[in-house]
């Protein structure tokens, strides 16, 4: 069927919550927190940074994340990952992008993550294999790392062709984060947009062709300050897909500005601007030009609108004064090239929301729908108790209300709020008698949980609602067939 971004975004964060119990975990705000290594958040990563490195608070809920995924805002404009001037010049590289992750911290690795990937672009997605290669680390001997085998043997596995599996050194297949922070070897996807022979060699060489388009990093070290690598506590996958290249595989185009992403913020360009309508032009002619100027307006508008949105504002010092010298090259694009009047840039803002709060509806959706059955299942229980008790009680079982609350994800306050037509509350000194009963037994059992129970009832003395879910599928290599 027709991919829109929305379907491709639920797509991929369904596949892992239901067919893998991931649990979704909403995109960290562009502007990184706590971290001064980062102007932007860069990755889908950044976030889970102390998870990698072992330094969670263990009180934190993060501390329980096992499998979590998620689609993150990312900016690249600074820093290590820097890709401001290529932005215009190709199709396919933004200043800011949404990354799809995966992640697993100390539960699965390589084998589930490389067949979980394949599993969904081939079958899910279905992208034609032939048309995907992979890279592997071939190793640094300078930096004493071992070329990763394991991963080549892995995709073969899978069934991909020795001529698609291709390995490649430090620069394109071992991920670092910053010039400190956890890194490792990694293994990429790329998708041959033509059908060509010659695919194999234009795997990570620029060209628009061959594009690559997810990462998977084998997270097994940390960047010291001094350069050196420490091993990590544990191994851990992190991976990240850009969003706008996947759709442009889905929807058959060549170009990330001719999917549903850009299409209607060019057509707003073409609006109120003196040029031609864009044409999807690279060469370095008049059309050319415009055509650039067009994807630099476009690119630069969205950064802007997130960025703002987000806190960060042009200014002059770090961050600040990377979004001002974004908003100035947007301002001579427009103006000297698209001979734009003033006040266009701000005027494309509103559609730039229009497109992009298509990823806030998703977001919640994608929870609906996790609790609707859950819900639905509730409500029966509930009925079904009231219709047993007397019809002046007052308080309502705990064990029922703590049941629906482990097993079902109901915040207990959403339970008093079922109750209050009924003029009935839930008996909360049984509840918390059940909660530190449960408390002492259960711990061990727990852990497979998304939460321990030490940190439910810190929540529920918060009054902070959470879900539970408990886990419907687990991942298994043989379900899957291969
Ligand atoms: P490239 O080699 O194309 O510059 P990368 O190797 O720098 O990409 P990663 O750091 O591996 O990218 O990020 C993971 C994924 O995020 C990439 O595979 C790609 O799909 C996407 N991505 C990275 N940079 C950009 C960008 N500037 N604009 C859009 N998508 C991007
Ligand atoms: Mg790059
Ligand atoms: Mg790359
Ligand atoms: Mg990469």
């Amino acid at each position: 069927g027709q991919y829109t971004s929305q379907k491709v975004r639920r797509t991929f964060i369904e596949f892992f919550t239901e067919q893998h119990r991931h649990r979704a975990v909403p995109s960290a705000p562009v502007r990184p927190r706590g971290d001064p290594s980062l102007l932007f958040v860069n990755a889908g990563m950044n976030q889970f940074k102390p998870i990698l490195l072992g330094c969670a608070d263990p009180r934190s809920e993060m501390a329980s994340y096992q499998r979590v995924v998620n689609s993150q805002k990312c900016v690249r404009a600074g820093g290590k990952h820097n890709d401001l001037d290529d932005v215009g010049r190709d199709v396919y590289h933004h200043t800011f992008f949404e990354m799809l992750g995966n992640w697993s911290f100390g539960d699965y690795f390589k084998v589930e993550a490389c067949a979980m990937a394949w599993h969904l672009l081939t079958e899910v997605y279905e992208i034609p294999a032939e048309r995907l290669y992979v890279s592997y680390f071939s190793g640094d001997a300078a930096s004493g790392l071992p070329a990763d085998e394991e991963t080549r043997h892995i995709w073969l596995s899978l069934g991909l062709r020795p001529d698609h599996v291709l390995p490649f050194g430090m620069k394109d297949n071992f991920w670092e984060m910053g010039e400190t922070g956890p890194c490792g070897p990694c293994t990429e996807i790329h998708y041959d947009h033509v059908g060509t022979r010659n695919a194999a060699a234009l795997v990570n060489a620029d060209s628009p062709d061959v594009v690559e388009i997810w990462n998977l990093v084998f997270m097994q070290y940390n960047r010291e300050g001094d350069g050196g690598l420490r091993a990590l506590p544990q191994c851990s996958v992190d991976t990240g897909m850009g969003l706008e290249r996947l759709l442009t595989v889905l929807q058959g185009k060549r170009s990330n500005y001719d999917t549903d992403l850009f299409t209607p913020l060019l057509s707003a360009i073409h609006q109120c601007s003196r040029a031609p309508a864009y044409s999807g032009r690279t060469e370095q002619t008049d059309a050319g030009r415009v055509d650039m100027a067009y994807r630099v307006v476009a690119d630069h508008v969205r950064t802007l609108s997130v960025c703002i949105a987000d806190g960060v504002y042009p200014g002059m010092t770090g961050a600040e004064l990377v979004l001002r010298r974004i908003l100035r090259r947007a301002v001579r694009f427009s103006t000297e090239v698209l001979h734009a009047p003033e006040g266009a840039l701000a005027s494309l803002v509103p559609t730039v929301a229009h497109i992009l709060v298509s990823g806030i509806m998703e977001i919640i959706n994608v929870n609906e729908a996790q609790f609707l059955s859950s819900l639905k299942q509730g409500r029966r229980v509930i009925d079904r108790t009231l219709s047993k008790m007397d019809r002046d009680a007052v308080n309502f079982p705990a064990a029922v209300a703590w049941s629906l609350h482990r097993n079902l994800g109901f915040p207990l306050d959403l339970i008093d709020l079922m109750l209050e037509e009924r003029n009935m509350a839930v008996d909360k000194h049984g509840v918390e008698q059940l909660a530190a009963e449960q408390e002492q037994v259960g711990g061990a059992e727990e852990r497979g949980l998304h939460m321990d129970l030490q940190s439910l009832a810190e929540l529920q003395s918060r009054g902070v609602p959470h879900t539970n879910d408990s886990p419907k599928y687990s991942y298994s290599l043989q379900h899957n067939g291969t």
